[in-house]
């Protein structure tokens, strides 16, 4: 019975490697009729995914609710509202952006005409993390639906309930062979990956992002990658304390510190360090009240794997606030460590839950070299009322975004290009990027055909010479 279990096994994924691809294939037929390429027909499309999403609003927000009690705020702030705020700006510029834009000629192409004409690059593969799972999955396909492409969604099984969700309301608003969702776990992105895509754009961890680009390579498909990474926080001596300590705390605990540009840890001047741990503790309380466990506004770990990889870090550490779990309901109080050092096992990895190691500095120097050396992050954040210390951070370090007394707010702006850089991420969306990430560029020359100056043709003569 094993070995029909095995057969079995074998054949769903045949079948399944089959439906994959004859779902790339009648894309590829849609896409070939050029009806995408529309600028009004993508409105349209748009208007519709606006339409779906207020119609599915509560929906989304129970199923995210249960994947990892994400309160209905947070739900509200960061996926579903964001979303359409992406949406009105794209439907508003989307003429704009795509229109041909003419540039300079070259003297020796007179007469001559140049356009840089922004093209769909065909049929995308975007597949989407657990964390933000409404949010990560759909403001991409926003930007390649406005750039005119045919789209395969692949939302994260972590999340389940969502998944299930996002793969009904897309199937109910599209066409299968213009907009579809596959959901599934590895095997399914597997399959996938195997097929021949014109762009691929991936949103998780650097791990995965090295298998997608491995993929990707066996077909040159090109990629964008959205991964994460140790993200620093920097407070110096001359900030704003209390502020530094509102606006970190927030940052970190939101959706449970389970989001990619969540400050990862905390570097303070020495000098500061007591004070800030009693503020970000004081924080907590105020946010969350005494028995964070209770707040409604707190979420929980997604799933027992990270649970268990969480718990890890606080045996043996110095805990200065929190640092009580709860297994059956796989929570993890917000909790903030001291005397943490780099052999740690909590600063080996990108942290991804609501533990904040505290560690000090005595000169800014210092803290810049300890951020250099350890890889890009996804994002870095400076607190300091000092115009020349925010200066000499931005120049010394190298990171995909970030704020300046302030945590994870860059994100919500849709004119910031937001993406990592080295092992954070190759590209960068939101707002006219998201258009720009999905088209390419083809620049086309209009020559004139009243002059053909005949210096450029065979036979050369000694016309070096004469020049
Ligand atoms: P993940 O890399 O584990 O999974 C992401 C996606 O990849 C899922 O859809 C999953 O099904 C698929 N996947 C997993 N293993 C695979 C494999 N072996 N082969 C093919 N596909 C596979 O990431 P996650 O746990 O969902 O998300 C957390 C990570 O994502 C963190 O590192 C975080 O920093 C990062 N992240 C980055 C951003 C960003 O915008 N840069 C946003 C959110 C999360």
């Amino acid at each position: 019975s094993l070995r029909n279990t095995a057969a079995t096994t074998a054949t769903q994924s045949e079948t399944d490697h089959r439906s994959i691809q004859q779902l790339v294939q009648k894309q590829r037929d849609f896409f070939a009729t050029g009806i995408t390429h529309d600028v009004s027909f993508r409105k349209q499309q748009l208007q519709k995914l606006q339409r779906a999403i207020r119609q599915y609003e509560q929906e989304l927000f129970d199923a995210m609710y249960a994947d990892f009690r994400k309160p209905e705020m947070e739900s509200f702030i960061s996926e579903v509202g964001f979303v359409e705020l992406e949406l009105k700006l794209t439907l508003k510029d989307l003429e704009k952006w795509a229109k041909p834009q003419r540039v300079k000629e070259a003297l020796l192409n007179f007469p001559s005409r140049s356009y840089i004409y922004s093209s769909p690059y065909g049929i995308n593969l975007i597949i989407g993390p657990w964390n933000y799972p409404f949010n990560l999955l759909i403001t991409p396909l926003i930007g390649a639906m406005a750039a005119g492409n045919c789209i395969i969604l692949k939302p994260s099984e972590l999340a389940a309930n969502t998944s299930a969700v996002i793969s009904k309301l897309i199937q109910e608003t599209f066409e299968e062979d213009y907009v579809a969702a596959v959901e599934g776990g590895v095997d399914t992105t597997q399959h996938l990956l195997a097929q021949r895509f014109d762009h691929i754009f991936f949103t998780g961890s650097t791990r995965v992002g090295q298998i997608i680009m491995k993929a990707a390579a066996e077909h040159l498909t090109p990629v964008t990658l959205e991964l994460g990474g140790k993200s620093p926080v920097i407070v110096a001596e001359d900030a704003d304390l209390e502020l530094a300590a509102r606006r970190i705390t927030w940052g970190k605990f939101l959706n449970a510190g389970q989001t990619c540009v969540a400050p990862d840890y905390l570097l303070v001047h020495e000098q500061v360090k007591e004070e800030l741990v009693q503020l970000i503790s004081q924080c907590i309380t105020d946010f969350y009240s005494k028995e964070p466990e209770k707040s409604p506004d707190f979420a929980r770990i997604v799933n027992d794997r990270h649970f268990e990889r969480l718990s890890f870090f606080l045996r043996n550490a110095n805990v200065r606030a929190g640092g009580q779990t709860d297994a059956l309901q796989r929570y993890i109080a917000p909790t903030l460590l001291d005397q943490v050092g780099w052999e740690h096992p909590v600063m080996q990895e990108e942290i991804f839950g609501p533990i904040l190691p505290v560690l000090s500095f005595s000169t800014l120097k210092e803290a810049i070299e300890v951020v250099s050396r350890h890889k890009n992050p996804l994002a870095l954040y400076f607190f300091s009322s000092n115009k020349e210390k925010q200066q000499a951070v931005l120049r010394c370090t190298q990171f995909g975004g970030g704020c300046i007394n302030d945590t994870v707010s860059h994100l919500v702006n849709p004119n910031l290009p937001f993406g990592g850089v080295g092992g954070s991420g190759v590209g960068s969306y939101h707002g006219k990027s998201s258009f720009s990430v999905f088209s390419h560029q083809k620049s086309v020359l209009h020559r004139g055909t009243w002059l053909d100056l005949p210096v450029r043709y065979p036979p050369y003569h000694n016309r070096l010479d004469m020049l």
